[in-house]
């Protein structure tokens, strides 16, 4: 009970949701969907808390975490099933280590399967749905669901699934790949990552989405937001698309600084930014 949120997000941000549970396997989940169904209690599912920033008062409600459960990693041939409560990097480390190739270029985000499927994650022009083959989807009476990736719209950073809908499963299908040189691409992207992204500092990634035929950063660094600050939150002198929590940010304070980008890049170059980091526990928004 009362388990704060700022220990579930990269950022570092967020005040308590009123339960916090680890379902203890497919039925268990079932059966808490069904319940928070029926009884009208709100839920949500959270993944690694990567891309996310949660209120400060927190969420009245149930998350779900499945990072304890559905943590399942098999392949026959090259399809690949996974579960959603897996990380990324330790798909990325079990199809290295077997020579299935076509996910390397998503090395580095740190997010699980089930966040980064929903959201479509992506990076250096590969996105993670690109190699989906299908997913299982819980919905919210607990009925489990089978997608083919041709059942499902996917665009940038988006998908149709459900917002109330679980992933709980997922296959890719890969292709033969070399396991030494996939490793060496994927160290190659690390080290791009370590050297333009703001690691040592708590956030929640890219925070907005990218505008067509332009850059997030570009516009939010041509506008003279680098270093911006407001509280603790702070838009990264080193990316300017990534908003850092510096100490005791709050997310009013990042919110805040959000707006303050929003604005300036709309007053420079006629863009409205969309955020690309979810919000959790912000009725107004
Ligand atoms: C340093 C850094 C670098 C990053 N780089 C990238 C990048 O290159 N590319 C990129 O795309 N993103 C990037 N991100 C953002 C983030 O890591 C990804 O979007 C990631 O895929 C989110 O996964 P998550 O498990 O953390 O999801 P969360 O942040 O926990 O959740 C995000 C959303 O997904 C939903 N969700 C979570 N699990 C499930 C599930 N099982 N079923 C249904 N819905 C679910 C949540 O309800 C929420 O709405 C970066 C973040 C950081 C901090």
């Amino acid at each position: 009970m009362d388990e704060s949120l700022s220990e579930h997000t990269n950022f570092r941000i967020g005040g308590p949701a009123d339960f916090y549970l680890y379902p203890k396997d497919l039925e268990d989940l079932g059966a808490l969907v069904d319940f928070c169904e029926r009884e009208g209690i709100l839920r949500f599912v959270i993944g690694n808390g990567t891309n996310l920033l949660v209120s400060d008062e927190g969420f009245r409600g149930i998350v779900i975490d499945l990072s304890e459960t559905f943590t399942h990693v098999s392949c026959k041939g090259s399809v690949v099933t996974v579960g959603a409560g897996v990380f990324l990097r330790n798909l990325l480390k079990y199809c290295t280590e077997r020579g299935l190739s076509g996910l390397e270029s998503l090395v580095g985000i740190p997010g699980q399967v089930g966040g980064s499927i929903f959201l479509n994650a992506g990076s250096y022009g590969v996105e993670i749905c690109d190699r989906l083959r299908s997913v299982h989807l819980m919905d919210r009476l607990g009925t489990l669901e089978k997608r083919q990736q041709e059942e499902i719209t996917v665009g940038y950073r988006y998908t149709d699934l459900p917002s109330d809908g679980i992933v709980v499963e997922a296959q890719f299908l890969l292709s033969e790949g070399n396991p030494k040189k996939m490793e060496s691409v994927q160290e190659g992207y690390l080290k791009e990552r370590r050297e333009k992204q703001p690691l040592s500092l708590p956030s929640a990634g890219s925070v907005f989405k990218r505008p067509a035929g332009d850059y997030a950063g570009r516009l939010v660094e041509e506008a003279g937001c680098k270093g911006l600050r407001i509280g603790d939150a702070m838009v990264s002198k080193k990316h300017a698309n990534f908003i850092v929590n510096c100490h005791f940010a709050s997310a009013q304070n990042v919110l805040r600084l959000v707006d303050e980008v929003k604005e300036r890049v709309l007053e420079r170059f006629d863009i409205d930014l969309e955020l690309e980091i979810h919000l959790l526990g912000f009725p107004e928004r």
